[in-house]
């Protein structure tokens, strides 16, 4: 069997990094110019744990950039209707260059109502029809910060994409589908034959095992094991869960949608997790918000 042992790492926090760095030096010379500092809101209902992790990593990275960032906490009893008149608010606010809703909402919350109330032009994540309908055409627009993100992490490593068989597995609105978009797109990363999975494909190993570009976005802890990769494939690890592990202090570790152990040692290139597209979906969110502030 021929076995690739000597995997690379598809850095996501070095990546990050030099992108983050860029911006900081644009935002910099913005304001030598007299011009203000791009301004997110990021607006977090009720107390999941992980949201409150996620959106304060969010405004840790604006205030590292440069930006003007506000945290919005509003209890888990929060209304829709509550909920509607903060976005129109923020939506009116001439101070705010763009704006996220954290999900998940509380059930109570039709998510859809919500992301449709959204500014086409403040919708930093990605996720309005608008932007979505500008993605599949290829107009300018802001792409849905995840799938964008991991388009960025493969720029950054000069991951060839050109006619290779690239395989997502989930079709999500905010994952897997706008990246099956991205990556048959005519363009660089793209121009890829694209197969699109979900939980009703069959035969899902031996699709899988023709990617030569391989990214799981399926919400289920080490669901790809090392039977399921070819040799020598590019693997892009979406998935992050919290693993109870009374070994470390939090009590808990983070895992991928991929058994790392097993299908690195199969890869060209595999993202980690933590460290892979993480921190790339919370830079592309900081490209959008430039983006936005510079209208
Ligand atoms: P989701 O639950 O909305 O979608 C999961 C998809 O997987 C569905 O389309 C479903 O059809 C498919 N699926 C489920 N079981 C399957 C199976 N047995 N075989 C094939 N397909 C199957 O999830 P999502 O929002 O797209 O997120 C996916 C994962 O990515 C989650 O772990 C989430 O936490 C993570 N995520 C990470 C980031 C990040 O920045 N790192 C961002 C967004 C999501």
């Amino acid at each position: 069997m021929n076995v690739t042992t000597t995997y690379q790492l598809l850095d996501g926090k070095r990546a990050a990094k030099a992108v983050r760095e860029r911006i900081a030096e644009e935002v910099a010379a913005m304001k030598r110019e007299g011009g203000r500092a791009p301004h997110l809101a990021a607006v977090l209902v009720g107390d999941d744990g992980a949201s409150r992790t996620y959106v304060a990593s969010k405004v840790k990275a604006c205030e590292e950039v440069g930006f003007r960032s506000t945290l919005i906490t509003r209890p888990a009893a929060t209304t829709e209707v509550e909920l509607l008149d903060l976005v129109r608010a923020l939506n009116h606010d001439p101070e705010l260059d763009g704006f996220i809703v954290q999900l998940p909402l509380p059930s109570h919350i039709d998510e859809e109502h919500v992301t449709l109330a959204i500014d086409p032009r403040k919708d930093v994540d990605g996720f309005h029809p608008d932007n979505i309908g500008r993605m599949v055409l290829g107009l300018p627009g802001f792409l849905p910060a995840t799938p964008a993100g991991i388009v960025e992490l493969l720029r950054h490593y000069s991951i060839e994409t050109a006619g290779k068989h690239c395989v997502v597995i989930g079709r999500s609105h905010i994952v897997g589908t706008p990246m099956s978009i991205l990556m048959s797109r005519n363009s660089y990363p793209g121009n890829c034959t694209v197969t699109l999975t979900h939980s009703r494909t069959k035969y899902l190993a031996a699709i899988t095992r023709q990617a030569d570009i391989l990214i799981p976005a399926i919400g289920k802890a080490e669901f790809v094991t090392g039977d399921m990769v070819k040799d020598g494939a590019v693997v892009v690890d979406v998935g992050i869960h919290r693993i109870p592990d009374a070994s470390k202090k939090s009590g808990f570790r983070l895992v991928g949608d991929v058994k790392f152990d097993e299908v690195a040692p199969k890869c060209s290139w595999i993202s980690p997790v933590p460290g892979g597209v993480g921190p790339m979906t919370i830079t592309s969110l900081l490209l959008n918000t430039l983006k936005a502030a510079k209208g």
